[in-house]
């Protein structure tokens, strides 16, 4: 009896469930205004992404392939998971000094988290988030990246 009573109670429960799913199908099927899905990636042209939304760090460089990073580091104490990794040089300045410089920012997005701590701990807003997210790749290692260019160089003015 409790076999019969179970078997009912699941056909039931069934229905009930597939009636609230095509009462829902079929207000979007008269409400088309209101579908709130988008068509991913036939709309990527008119994507807008929420302003707050972070996709990976990026180094700006200008047209002269100047950045603002002066190798100082504090990103890569600031990273909680050894994301970055930050290889510094000395360039000799015209007056004959030594001065440290950065050599390659190293930057594993595979590891990057997106909590932003690097972009706040840099005290030259060298680095910040870009909105790309299309990151798939076939081979791991494409994940790593250097984010200043080659031959770029520090910012007049930047210390
Ligand atoms: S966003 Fe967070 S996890 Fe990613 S590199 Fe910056 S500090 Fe590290
Ligand atoms: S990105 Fe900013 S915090 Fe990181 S090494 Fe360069 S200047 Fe320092």
């Amino acid at each position: 009896m409790s076999f019969l009573r179970n078997y009912i109670s699941t056909v039931y429960n069934s229905v009930r469930s597939l009636l609230i799913g095509m009462r829902r199908t079929g207000y979007y099927f008269t409400h088309h205004k209101e579908i709130i899905t988008q068509n991913y990636p036939e709309n990527r042209d008119q994507l807008n992404l929420p302003e707050r939304f972070k996709g990976e760090v990026v180094m700006p460089h200008n047209d002269n392939n100047e950045h603002r990073c002066t190798g100082c580091t504090a990103c890569e104490l600031a990273c909680p998971n050894g994301t970055i990794k930050i290889i510094t040089k000395f360039d000799i300045s015209p007056e004959g000094k030594k001065k440290k410089a950065i050599d390659t920012f190293i930057y594993h997005l595979e590891l990057c988290t997106m909590c932003n701590l690097c972009i706040q701990a840099c005290p030259t807003d060298a680095i910040k988030m870009a909105q790309t997210f299309e990151h798939s790749v076939y081979d791991r290692s494409e994940f790593i990246k250097t984010l200043n260019k080659p031959d770029s160089k520090l910012m007049e003015g930047v210390e």
